[in-house]
């Protein structure tokens, strides 16, 4: 395998520092460095191994908040352990199950509506970017790459069978016995196998590295993942099957719902591209005049003095600085999918795709107002002190009930749904606004 000759660098700052950690040999000796990399090669393969070896790492991961009151479900884990090893196998079944050719359809509507949304506010809106990288915004979006459900190759035999070479390879043992060739079927130990994953995958992505080639076909997750991405070298969204269904959006529902929930993931995701360094091509460039970069700073320091206000423990508060891309694009997101359902809505204000829920009406809410319910219901989960204390600290993204809280609190149309009075946490006098 040949180096390549040059590496862009994300981080730079981290491997100076790094640099200077392991050349001071006093402070750290290669005894230290020997044990950090034993430690770390432990830590990954312990729960691949039997119970011994993973209770010892039981008091580690209580203290961290990573241990369940309740063992989960077996089913749940061989499942999972399933999914690491041959996702694309698990996902053809999960895709025939759940991912109709209405479900892409539907998704890509929706994107549609809240790309639009986004070419309007760029072109009618934002006087703090100036002409010259408004261009290229617009670009960018209009040539932004959409993958959506799966990968057609996961219905392609051959792909298939070449995806997963590595492992029959190992199941296939032939052997020669008394002149004659002899072919046995002997599977590899659970840890082999979960030891060659790791191999492989990492093989994998260190060679198309190594040929310098873009990929436009391959998929950073797996279909049945319940998630999303926007990958700035390929200036493309994704989507996968898992997070198309329930609860994020569900066929047949009031389109506020939907908007409320999907559409405004589907708009977090295609803010990361205002953000991104990247030109419509993927490639990396300066697209922001001096004058954008610098409003843009300003606006940006709003949102880092807002979020840093969220208290997590008594001494902890959220880094504002840290999960300021992931705050920028849920407080654009959701604005951008609201304003696509406002643009879905006829003049009298209600359309088939919006009729009110059974009982809601008895209970109060409008229409508006449960899109925002749709909104924050996403975020509902528990979490133990420790480990949001541990997310906090190293994730980009604050815990869920900020990024609720934090979002609807910038938005007009929020405050106007509940009737919220200036002033109250909800509804803060000081708003922050960047896409
Ligand atoms: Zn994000």
């Amino acid at each position: 395998m040949q180096a390549p000759a040059t590496v862009n660098v994300a981080t730079p700052e981290f491997f100076e520092g790094l640099d200077v950690l392991l050349q001071n040999r006093t402070v750290t000796s290669p005894v230290v460095v020997a044990c950090y990399l034993q430690w770390h090669t432990a830590k990954q393969y312990a729960g691949d191994l039997g119970t011994t070896y993973q209770q010892r790492f039981r008091p580690l991961h209580t203290r961290l908040g990573q241990v369940a009151k309740r063992e989960p479900e077996r089913w749940s884990t061989c499942v999972r352990t399933v999914r690491r090893v041959v996702a694309d196998i698990v996902d053809q079944w999960y895709v025939a199950f759940t991912f109709g050719p209405d479900a892409r359809d539907a998704a890509r509507q929706t994107i549609a509506g809240i790309r639009q949304a986004y070419l309007a506010r760029v072109h009618d809106a934002l006087p703090w970017v100036e002409a010259d990288s408004k261009k290229v915004a617009l670009e960018k979006l209009a040539r932004m790459a959409e993958k959506i459900g799966y990968p057609d190759f996961l219905f392609d035999p051959t792909k298939i069978a070449a995806n997963y070479g590595w492992l029959t390879e190992r199941l296939v043992h032939q052997d020669e016995v008394g002149g004659r060739l002899k072919t046995t079927i002997a599977p590899p130990t659970y840890f082999d196998v979960m030891r060659l994953t790791r191999q492989f995958q990492d093989r994998e992505e260190r060679l198309l590295f190594a040929r310098g080639e873009v990929d436009r076909t391959k998929w950073g997750m797996a279909a049945s993942e319940v998630n999303a991405y926007f990958m700035p070298p390929l200036n493309e969204i994704v989507f996968p099957a898992g997070i198309l269904g329930r609860p994020f959006y569900l066929t047949g529902a009031p389109s506020y719902i939907n908007f409320g929930s999907i559409g405004s993931i589907v708009g977090h995701e295609i803010g990361h591209s205002m953000e991104s360094r990247v030109l419509p091509d993927g490639r990396l460039g300066k697209w922001w005049t001096n004058a954008t970069e610098a409003a843009y700073h300003e606006r940006a320091r709003c949102f880092i003095d807002q979020y840093s206000q969220f208290p997590i423990t008594n001494t902890t508060r959220v880094n504002g600085k840290l999960t300021l891309a992931e705050n920028v694009a849920d407080n654009s997101g959701l604005a951008r999918a609201h304003e696509a359902w406002m643009a879905e809505l006829d003049p009298a204000g209600a359309t088939t795709a919006s009729p009110r829920l059974p009982g809601f009406a008895e209970l109060g809410y409008s229409r508006e107002q449960t899109f925002y319910l749709a909104f924050a219901q996403m975020w509902c989960g528990r979490m133990r002190p420790a480990a949001e204390l541990q997310l906090v600290l190293t994730n980009e993204h604050a815990p869920g009930h900020v990024r609720v809280r934090g979002t609807v609190a910038n938005s007009q149309t929020f405050r106007e749904a509940w009737s919220c009075p200036v002033g109250r946490p909800m509804a803060p006098e000081k708003t922050c606004e960047l896409w």
